[in-house]
């Protein structure tokens, strides 16, 4: 770990007496402090100041920057309050137009003021116009670099922030922290003259103040060899960080959790209703090898939804308990937590009771005394499997010998809640194995960029004899024909799920409501009955329904007891009723592409062919958005998760992906996952040999880019 202040570091003594200015909070807040933070932010894109253009020459649609005097300044108030100025050059006029300004602006545009002006030149009827160009007095000569134009926000105007920037260029330490041997490694950073790499500082000089004669495109687009350059740097100084996580965690000492012949995971396996396949028994493999070792595991289980990620964790769990310690297995919320966990304490439970061990459950609906009770089981060790919510990491829960933690949907939780759940065991001198399970299969580039430091295992193969799901996006209007075709479905016995957004009336969303659709529903299909004379019922879901009620409701309809279940997203995750063989999803638009999914992962789970309608309401003028339709298309186009996970980060970009893992954590700036795959590689493999060979350049580069945040990167 960098041991080196953070960089929200408090200010040396003299400056805290003199609060900050309104810029200087707005620099702390982007997180610019150290000189190296300023030379570090980077421009978003350059103007072009450094060049005149006659209004003679110009043409239309041009951005240029013109300079003349003002010859008229005035307000006009048709067709709208605007300040008309008007400039001559010379050599044309040109009347520039601001529909937003203040009396400094009338000051700085009075007439005769000579001004230089920038902005799109439009022409038309009366000549030349620019609208709202950025202007300033035509004072000193032309600036000799393109001035560059950077992120920021409100309160911190783009002059005070270059200011900022150079003088930070200028006092940071820019010397080179990666040896040059390993640049030499790396691609499309040697086009200068004879083949040298760009140099930190050069670089940096350069993306600062580039001289005019370079390209604008390869700026911009990023390909130019200088940008290359800080964007190894920035991949460098992740995988440096994950890696050194990684070697840290591997000096911590866990329990080592061995399969016996003949112990539970035997029986469990001997006990389940169905066959490993290859790829479940792959992963539990890999698992079990983990397991077995001393070294703490930071493993995550990935695999689609539906591909039987529940029976390997049992395993797992079988393997901690036999071995006489304890599992915990966390979900995000207790309705998940009870359906997917459910079945895995269903088949460990009757193995676990002539051993004189329980399960216990907490959950925050708990009364104090069931909780109690559950509390004194997990502290003597009697319960050798620990189920629930966020509860399970809170500060009364004292565990007797926990020795795996088996985290569901683990992009849910946050860093700090799974620090929590590996703090329960440090202060016995020891770490608990992580197994984390994700149904979103992370694309290869963020598995090996973000998630670097884990260790993962894929379920790429469905369980046999499902048929896929075929999935149809229907418009709104159409609605009464679907309702029509369910009852002839559900008059078949099929059960059918309908989710719903929102569980009331919002007018400004007009998304119908849960109530209302299951009022709607059980209308149209009053009189129908299931083969065996029962009434075919509609029943109601939603997260403010009281736990025992919503249990008693899922109970009914796993039965088959219910032919259709209208619900608010509560049963996203974790509902496994194999029978259910239609789903539709309301406001199917409004939803994100990997929820989609996750929903239509609901069906397809027996034999039955099941179908996925995603019905879609377009907004006022018949229109989706772009990225609504994307996500739609991608739902019709295709089935596999992975191929959903990597559209899915083509629309949302990295950021989403990361969840709850993105707070806190630096997310990269500059490098582009899906564009420069070749230096992620050449970072992932040089980062190790650096951490070798050179450790204080490591650590003096992970301090440079990461400052204080690298620690997230731990969890
Ligand atoms: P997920 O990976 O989405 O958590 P589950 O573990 O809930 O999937 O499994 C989905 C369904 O498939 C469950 O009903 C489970 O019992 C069943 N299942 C799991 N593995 C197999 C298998 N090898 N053969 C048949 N069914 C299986
Ligand atoms: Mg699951």
């Amino acid at each position: 770990m960098p041991r080196t202040a953070p960089p929200s570091a408090a200010p040396p003594a003299a400056a805290a007496v003199k609060p900050l200015s309104a810029p200087q909070k707005a620099l702390r807040k982007l997180g610019l402090v150290r000189p190296i933070d300023l030379a570090l932010h980077l421009p978003l894109r350059y103007e072009d100041e450094t060049r005149l253009t006659h209004l003679a020459q110009a043409r239309e649609g041009e951005v240029v920057q013109i300079e003349g005097t003002v010859t008229a300044c005035e307000v006009a108030l048709r067709p709208k309050r605007q300040l008309l100025v008007t400039l001559d050059d010379g050599s044309a006029i040109c009347t520039l137009r601001f529909f937003s300004f203040y009396p400094s602006h009338q000051k700085a545009l009075s007439v005769g003021a000579r001004i230089r002006a920038r902005g799109e030149l439009r022409g038309g009827l009366w000549g030349w116009s620019m609208v709202h160009p950025s202007f300033r007095s035509a004072q000193g000569e032309l600036p000799d670099a393109l001035t560059p134009v950077y992120p920021s926000s409100a309160g911190l105007p783009q002059a005070y922030l270059r200011r900022a920037v150079l003088a930070g260029l200028q006092r940071a330490d820019l010397s080179d922290t990666i040896p040059p041997e390993a640049l030499q490694a790396c691609p499309g950073l040697c086009s200068r003259g004879g083949g040298r790499p760009w140099s930190l500082r050069e670089a940096l000089h350069f993306l600062h103040q580039p001289t005019p004669d370079v390209p604008l495109a390869a700026l911009e687009d990023r390909s130019h060899p200088a940008w290359q350059r800080l964007k190894a740097e920035e991949l460098l100084a992740q995988q440096l960080s994950q890696h050194l996580a990684r070697r840290e965690r591997s000096t911590l000492s866990a329990p080592a959790l061995c399969a016996q012949p003949g112990g539970l995971h035997e029986q469990l396996l001997a006990a389940l209703p169905f066959v490993l396949t290859a790829a479940q028994r792959r992963v539990a493999d890999e698992i079990a090898r983990d397991l077995a070792r001393t070294v703490p595991m930071h493993r995550l289980l990935q695999g689609d939804v539906g591909s039987g990620k529940t029976v390997v964790a049992a395993l797992a769990a079988a393997v901690a308990i036999d071995a006489g310690w304890q599992c915990a297995l966390m979900a995000p919320t207790e309705i998940l937590a009870e359906q997917h966990f459910g079945k895995l304490v269903g088949w460990l439970t009757p193995l676990l009771a002539p051993r004189g061990k329980t399960v216990a459950w907490l959950t925050g609906g708990q009364t104090k005394k069931a909780r109690a009770a559950m509390l004194h089981a997990i502290a003597s060790g009697e319960a050798a499997l620990v189920v629930g919510t966020h509860a399970v990491i809170q500060e009364q829960v004292r565990f007797h010998r926990l020795a795996l933690a088996l985290i569901d949907e683990q992009h849910r939780f946050g860093v700090a809640q799974r620090l929590a759940l590996r703090a329960k065991m440090q202060d016995a001198g020891w770490e608990p194995h992580l197994l984390m399970m994700s149904a979103t299969p992370i694309p290869r580039t963020l598995a090996m960029s973000y998630y670097a430091d884990l260790d993962v295992s894929t379920i790429d193969e469905l369980p046999p004899g499902r048929t896929p799901i075929v999935t149809k996006l229907l418009a709104d209007s159409r609605r009464d024909e679907l309702i029509a075709r369910l009852r002839a479905q559900v008059a078949q016995g099929r059960q059918v799920y309908w989710v719903c957004p929102l569980i009331e009336e919002s007018e400004a969303l007009d998304l119908r409501n849960a109530t209302a659709t299951h009022a709607e529903l059980s209308a149209a299909l009053q009189g129908l009955c299931h083969a065996d004379g029962s009434p075919a019922r509609v029943g109601l879901l939603h997260s403010r329904m009281p736990a025992a009620d919503k249990k008693a409701v899922m109970a009914q309809f796993a039965s088959g007891a219910m032919a259709v279940l209208v619900s608010t997203t509560v049963i996203e995750v974790g509902v496994d009723v194999p029978t259910a063989s239609v789903m539709v999803i309301e406001h199917a638009e409004r939803f994100g592409l990997s929820q989609l999914h996750q929903l239509r992962g609901r069906v397809g789970r027996g034999t039955a062919a099941s179908v996925c309608v995603l019905l879609y309401a377009p907004n006022e003028q018949g229109r989706l958005s772009d990225s609504a339709r994307d996500r739609l298309r991608a739902m019709v186009e295709t089935n596999d998760g992975f191929e959903i996970a990597r559209r899915d980060l083509d629309i949302r970009g990295p950021g989403e992906f990361l969840g709850a893992r993105q707070s806190g954590a630096p997310l990269l700036r500059f490098a582009d996952l899906a564009t420069d795959t070749h230096l992620l590689e050449w970072a992932r493999a040089w980062a190790p040999r650096l951490l070798d060979q050179s450790p204080e350049l490591a650590h003096k580069h992970m301090d440079r880019w990461l400052g204080g945040k690298s620690d997230y990167l731990k969890a």
